[in-house]
């Protein structure tokens, strides 16, 4: 499939480009208490280890603000602050070198307090990110439409688009989602129509692991489809490395951006003859450092395993206490049952 990406401006946040031709980069948002910053740079580090490219950290108050030059120091990826009522908290966010602030205009307070937070973003050379969503838009704009419709959304954006347009400001991205999938691909397609702002992509507030994965692969893979998007964040209610894990796997799906190994299993069936779930599970974590992409295959027989994962690079099938290691379809080796999964791990690390 090719996807013709909708043209876009280019901003940085702090070294990543966003928006343009630039790949469409993969954003997470921190849920430890910004001010403990051992815990922050902890769960940032490992963030930056499964892919994340941007973090977002919530700033309620001046002690997290304060915290963000620390947290800065010790990661390797640009920080964005999440800002919500108060402009000082903006203020500060970016004076103590935040790379960008995501607020909600809307939510800022007066035309004063917005002009003196895209001041200090101009003078600090920092985007911002506004972000629309279905919670916050203008009581008017809710009568207006009567709800917070997605034709209400996108009058919301345009509105901080114009009002950033008036401040002579242009370094910013636009994110307008809503909690369901079709609010959220109504308003993306109709804003990515009158703007060439980048646009930061998701479904917010999508929920559990599987019904939150869902919502967002469709959501999220629609747009990206429709070649709508340029950073985006899966939002789930779990640890944010599955999030990182979530956005990667829709990225790989549709041919966008491939990290790391993609894992192809069969279903199981009366013929399976070994642990597959727990084997599965097993090598997922264990293969979780690996950043090449290769495609490892985990099969429940060997009669069938090896043929209907023709295509993985390598590949393990059970059977009665042996099993098998494959590569391309082909058999490499049998191999006693209990050692399949360390052995199958052995060889993709040697190869790569
Ligand atoms: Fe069944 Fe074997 Fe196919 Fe797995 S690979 S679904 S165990 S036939």
């Amino acid at each position: 499939m090719i996807i013709n990406r909708k043209p876009t401006k280019t901003i940085h946040i702090g070294h990543v480009k966003v928006g343009g031709d630039n790949p469409i980069v993969v954003q997470s948002m921190t849920n430890t208490k910004t001010q403990n910053i051992a815990e922050t740079v902890s769960q940032i580090q490992r963030l930056e280890s499964a892919g994340c490219e941007i973090i977002r950290v919530a700033v309620p108050h001046m002690e997290a603000a304060i915290a963000i030059p620390k947290i800065k120091e010790q990661i390797h990826i640009p920080l964005i602050a999440d800002i919500h009522f108060d402009y000082k908290l903006a203020i500060a966010a970016a004076e103590h070198g935040a790379d960008a602030i995501r607020i909600n205009p809307g939510n800022i307070g007066d035309m004063a307090s917005i002009q003196k937070v895209v001041q200090v973003a101009s003078q600090n050379k920092m985007a911002i990110r506004i972000g629309v969503n279905s919670g916050s838009v203008e009581s008017d704009l809710l009568k207006k439409y009567g709800g917070p419709t997605s034709q209400a959304m996108v009058e919301s954006a345009l509105r901080h688009i114009q009002l950033m347009h008036s401040l002579d400001f242009d370094n910013f991205k636009i994110s307008i989602k809503a909690s369901d999938v079709q609010r959220t691909l109504d308003a993306y397609r109709l804003i990515s129509e009158q703007t060439n702002a980048p646009l930061h992509i998701g479904v917010t507030e999508a929920g559990t692991l599987i019904s939150g994965t869902v919502k967002s692969a469709l959501g999220i893979g629609m747009l990206l489809a429709e070649g709508i998007g340029d950073t985006l964040r899966v939002s789930l209610t779990r640890d944010p490395e599955d999030e990182i894990r979530v956005a990667y796997e829709i990225l790989r799906a549709l041919n966008i951006k491939r990290r790391g190994p993609e894992i192809i299993s069969c279903p199981t069936c009366g013929r399976t003859a070994i642990p597959l779930f727990e084997i599965v599970e097993s090598v997922e974590k264990r293969l979780q450092h690996i950043t090449k992409d290769i495609k490892v295959a985990i099969m429940g027989c060997v009669v069938n395993g090896p043929g209907e994962a023709r295509e993985a690079d390598i590949g393990i099938a059970g059977g009665d206490g042996t099993g098998i290691l494959f590569k391309k379809g082909k058999v490499v080796k049998k191999i006693p049952e209990e050692h399949l999964i360390d052995i199958l791990i052995e060889a993709i690390e040697s190869d790569t």
